[in-house]
């Protein structure tokens, strides 16, 4: 019998997809997924697409392939990826591998590294990023786990990933969590970029009363500027789109709650955790959040807002100010999200490269921009930036945009335009650059009301003041 190079198991939407281009680059795949119509489905369709074993259980699914093992899981994340493990641990072999392509929590892989590694089994957790479409045609990836798995698996993984100038989007990014870590990071950056673009959007049309095709032009023509993204160019066709049953403008007839699967709250909570300030990220998840409120904006609707603002008011040059004030958001995002997966190597030991990161989400990913190679170019510089704003490129770009920045974020508040986005994202920036902060203050009443002392900055040591207020 043929020897597959490669099992996938979990045969959805996403399982299906990276089968099928593991078959298409010419490695032969064994197939299995817990019901059965799913396999028959995938070879009915796409057998001819490249050398498939169709496999009814997980027994044969691990007789099919050769050695080491390779067993790419792509199931539900949580219980059900533990489930499946559970089934193929025993069937496997030391040195064999188990990989988790789905959307696992980092400390859930963590936790299934380790007991596997007792069984000298190789656990890989793999982010993988650029959905449907991505699985099919070449996903950006980030795999976790030990060296050794890399050797044996990043080849055909590197060979199945999307390639920007020839480079593959897939590269080591570290030991246990480290993949899957990054994932939830990559994640996080995705919904501040979304909730900064849609920022975007409500500003420019309530402000300047652009309808959607109008602005899918504006978007169209961003799209050429260094903001050019695939979520700048998709959002051009969202608002292009007519709904044919209406004939409004598709985005009229979209109910406007955002949705969420998980990867973003998570990413935040361990910014907390680790003491990040991910305030884009942060801004980005409590705004979906409050989308879906429907009561709570029920009643709020009759709240008073600015009186004298006038819809389409912004007046000129507007929309080169919100471009501005887009960009200079973004870099911030990215920036604490980089930041964030600084404190994680750290506090993981996982030693992640951040350029090598940058270089692998240019292409495959929803994230994927042409400002990554900036990103990249600045961690490869020979003084590595504490923070991405400080690299001399976004420096710049930030000294460029910051008075429309400011102008956007005041327009916002004089206008009642919810900004959350823009303004944390400016808000950060000031902070990061201010001389002294308030939190002396803070200090200062912490130590009034708990004894918690101060640091001074004339001298060494802990100080507790003996405050009026002490009884
Ligand atoms: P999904 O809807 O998350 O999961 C469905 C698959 O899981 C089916 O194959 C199902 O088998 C299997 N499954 C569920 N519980 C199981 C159990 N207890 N035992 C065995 N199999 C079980 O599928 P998906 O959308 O293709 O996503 C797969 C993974 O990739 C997920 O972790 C997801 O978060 C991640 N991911 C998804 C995307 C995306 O764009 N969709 C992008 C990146 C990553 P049956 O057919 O038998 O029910």
């Amino acid at each position: 019998m043929t020897q597959a190079q490669i099992g996938v198991t979990g045969l959805a939407v996403m399982g299906a997809n990276l089968a099928r281009n593991l078959a298409r680059h010419g490695h032969t795949v064994a197939v299995h997924n817990r019901s059965q119509y799913r396999t028959k489905a995938l070879i009915e369709e796409h057998g001819h697409e490249g050398a498939f074993v169709a496999c009814d259980t997980p027994e044969e699914l691990v007789a099919a392939l050769e050695r080491p093992r390779r067993v790419l899981i792509m199931v539900q994340a949580g219980a059900p990826t533990d489930a499946v493990i559970e089934e193929f641990a025993p069937l496997l072999e030391p040195g064999d591998m188990i990989v988790d392509g789905g959307n696992a929590h980092f400390l859930d892989t963590r936790r299934r590294e380790a007991a596997l590694r007792e069984r000298d089994i190789h656990f890989v957790g793999a982010g993988v990023s650029g959905g449907e479409e991505g699985a099919l045609l070449g996903p950006s990836i980030m795999p976790g786990g030990s060296k050794e798995s890399y050797q044996a698996l990043g080849p055909m993984l590197e060979d199945i990933a999307a390639k920007v100038d020839g480079v593959p989007c897939c590269t080591h990014i570290g030991p246990d969590g480290a993949g899957h870590f990054v994932k939830m990071v990559h994640n996080g950056i995705e919904y501040a970029d979304m909730q900064l673009i849609a920022e975007a959007y409500d500003l420019l049309r309530q402000g300047l009363g652009l309808t959607p095709a109008e602005l899918a032009d504006v978007f169209e023509q961003w799209n050429e500027s260094e903001l050019s993204s695939y979520l700048i160019e998709i959002t051009a066709e969202v608002l292009r789109q007519v709904d044919a049953a209406t004939g409004k403008p598709l985005v009229d007839v979209i109910s406007d709650q955002a949705e969420q699967k998980g990867t973003g709250r998570w990413t935040v909570q361990i910014a907390l955790d680790l003491g990040v300030p991910v305030s884009g990220i942060a801004e980005a998840v409590f705004a979906r959040s409050l989308s879906g409120h429907a009561e709570l904006r029920e009643v709020s609707r009759a709240l008073p807002g600015p009186s004298g603002a006038t819809a389409g008011s912004a007046g000129e040059g507007f929309a080169e100010d919100v471009r501005q004030a887009l960009y200079a958001s973004k870099i911030v995002a990215y920036a604490q999200g980089f930041d964030q997966i600084r404190a994680g190597s750290t506090e993981y030991g996982w030693d992640i490269n951040p350029g090598s990161l940058a270089t692998i989400w240019r292409g495959g990913c929803i994230i994927r921009a042409d400002f990554l190679d900036r990103i990249r170019e600045a961690y490869e510089a020979e003084t590595k930036p504490v923070t991405l704003l400080a690299a001399p490129y976004f420096t710049d770009a930030l000294i460029l945009a910051q008075e429309s920045w400011r102008r956007v974020v005041v327009k916002a508040a004089e206008l009642g335009i919810p900004a959350p986005g823009f303004s944390t994202a400016l808000a950060y920036y000031d902070a990061l650059r201010a001389e002294r902060l308030p939190a002396a203050l803070i200090q200062g009443q912490r130590d009034f009301f708990g004894a918690h002392t101060y640091r001074r900055v004339d001298r060494e040591g802990s100080f507790h003041t003996l405050w009026s207020g002490d009884r």
